[in-house]
């Protein structure tokens, strides 16, 4: 199967209800740290977090094997960050090429934002990280939702 969001490899891929698939990724983008812009070596503990992205490859669940790494350099205020990729940048639970097609798509059609988002399956938000879109609004997409807001 293709998958090819770059700087990602597709490390699992599990059969859920029906067609749905769920693939799991990790990054290959060197893990830069934040606050010194160091490159990480050592690692810490990860977590599992939901990433909307294009429907590339039919129905999909993306789900991205975070891992968080230790900064090493003395001078550095910051001990350890999780990392982020050009495609999922930090505090982003959406790819860039999702944001991307969404905002193509208004201005390709010429169709209300909220009616394009509609046909992705979710309703557009405006959050910290920029436009975003939101599947379960009855949940909340805001940045109190996000789990991300540990991070900062
Ligand atoms: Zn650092």
């Amino acid at each position: 199967m293709i998958f090819n969001l770059p700087d990602f490899r597709v490390i699992n891929t599990e059969f859920l209800a029906g067609e749905l698939r769920r693939i799991i990724v990790e990054s290959t983008f060197p893990p830069g740290c934040p606050g010194c812009g160091v490159i990480s070596s050592r690692r810490k503990a990860g977590r599992l977090q939901r990433i909307r992205d294009i429907p590339v490859a039919g129905a999909v669940e993306l789900v991205w094997a975070k891992r968080r790494w230790f900064c090493d350099e003395v001078l550095c205020g910051r001990k350890s960050f999780s990392e982020a990729a050009p495609q999922v940048p930090r505090f982003a639970r959406s790819t860039a090429r999702l944001k991307q097609d969404l905002v193509s798509a208004v201005i390709d059609s010429g169709r209300a934002v909220s009616e394009t988002a509609s046909a992705y399956g979710g309703v557009l938000v405006a959050g910290p990280a920029g436009l975003g879109l939101c599947r379960r609004p009855a949940a909340g997409c805001g940045p109190a939702a996000s789990p991300d807001a540990r991070d900062r």
